[in-house]
């Protein structure tokens, strides 16, 4: 027997198993709903245009591969915060936010996990029920214990808002509280404005520490309009950390381009941070990859390429909102004793669609891939498949 030879085998990821089973199915007309990735009318993963051009202006000046500094490149981390937090956020003018690049909105998570850890180790982490399924695994591979707050409420298809204030309310001081700053995923379901003024106000009452995870800031309701939560937190004071994606809103999934910010109380502070910030990175993978840095920071320092970003970006913000409205016209014609009318009130790629898993296995018998938990992507929706998929539904239901 060696080290290995007692090792089990680790459970399959869910959603990468429906994946596996729909990869394996032969049926030509499968359809994989399952996915957490943006597909265009045409039922392909994007290459935007402002990627395109920002990878032509790179090769046209072709650079030595050296090492990034250890938080990443310079230009993105500074793009990375004027997005996040707003260019004329008070926290970038007194230098008390720290950015750094990272792997992915994974690795930022992780970043911060880790770095939470070395300094409020006894500290517990609360994450909502449910969350993205990487969440609770992630925090308990840095250590930490996770807990659920209660946040989704199957009987209205929205949030228990009473149920979550009052969970926010009754954790211990100093416990960290990971929030959707938009988009939730998996159940699209997000709070309205005055209902984020009430968290607020009770993680600030409550000496709490928020965590905003923000992988789909512009597929909300805009760019400015997704990120006004991270702004609101900022203007209380309270040490904060946000981590961001762009694999969503730059359709740059496999080039893992992330990045955590920090919040301070002071520059000196985050100076103190940015310093041990740098060590987890260090002992971890010592320094970012450089093309999607790069990619996105010409993007966002470049006003054409910006204005491009924004427009491809409404697009798909706009065809999502275009798809849940039909989704639901075609599911009232097909399945009229049904309410779905909440699919339109959903935010971001993804629908709690309230379909059973049996529900969801008798779609699996018609080659229509969703999750167990009847979570459905609706950026996976095309004008091709809509009506297959909704003569599906309508025949489970
Ligand atoms: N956080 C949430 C809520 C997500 O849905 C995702 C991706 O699905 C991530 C973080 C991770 O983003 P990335 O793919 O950039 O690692």
């Amino acid at each position: 027997p060696s080290v290995f030879s007692a090792i089990e085998m680790a459970p399959r990821d869910p959603i990468l198993g429906i994946t596996e089973a729909f990869n394996a199915d032969t049926n030509p007309n499968k359809i994989n709903l399952g996915v957490g990735v943006y597909y265009d009318d045409n039922g392909k993963v994007p290459l935007l245009a402002c990627v395109q051009k920002a990878e032509s202006i790179l090769i046209e000046q072709p650079t030595p591969r050296t090492y990034l500094p250890i938080e990443g490149l310079a230009a993105y981390d500074k793009a990375v915060q004027e997005l996040v937090f707003g260019a004329d956020n008070a926290v970038i003018q007194e230098r008390r936010a720290i950015t750094a690049q990272a792997v992915g909105g994974t690795g930022a998570l992780k970043l911060g996990a880790d770095f939470l850890k070395r300094f409020s180790p006894d500290s517990e982490v609360y994450i909502s029920d449910p969350s993205w399924e990487n969440h609770r695994a992630l925090f308990e591979s840095a250590g930490f214990k996770v807990n659920n707050y209660a946040y989704y409420d199957a009987a209205t298809h929205g949030v228990n808002f009473p149920a979550f204030l009052a969970a926010l309310k009754a954790m211990p001081k100093g416990a960290i509280v990971v929030l959707h700053a938009c988009c939730h995923n998996p159940t699209g379901a997000d709070l309205t404005q005055d209902q984020w003024g009430q968290v607020i106000d009770a993680v600030v009452t409550n000496g709490l520490v928020p965590f905003l995870d923000m992988a789909y800031q512009g597929f909300g309701a805009g760019i400015a309009e997704d990120g006004a939560v991270v702004r609101r937190f900022t203007e209380t004071g309270v040490p904060l950390l946000v981590s961001n994606s762009f694999s969503k809103s730059f359709s740059l999934y496999g080039e893992r381009v992330g990045a955590l910010s920090i919040v301070a109380s002071s520059a000196e502070e985050a100076s103190r941070l940015l310093s041990q910030l740098k060590r987890v990175i260090r002992t971890n993978y010592s320094n970012p990859p450089v093309h999607g840095g790069k990619v996105v920071a010409t993007v966002l320092a470049t006003p054409e390429l910006r204005q491009l970003w924004e427009e491809e970006l409404a697009a798909m913000r706009v065809r999502i909102k275009a798809t849940r409205e039909a989704f639901v016209q075609k599911l009232k014609d097909k399945a009229p004793g049904h309410d779905f009318d909440f699919v339109r009130e959903q935010v971001g790629m993804f629908s709690y669609s309230g379909l059973t898993k049996e529900q969801v296995a008798k779609l699996r018998e018609q080659s229509i891939y969703a999750v167990d938990t009847g979570r459905i992507c609706v950026a996976a929706l095309n004008s091709k498949n809509i009506d297959v998929v909704v003569d599906a539904i309508a025949k489970v239901l």
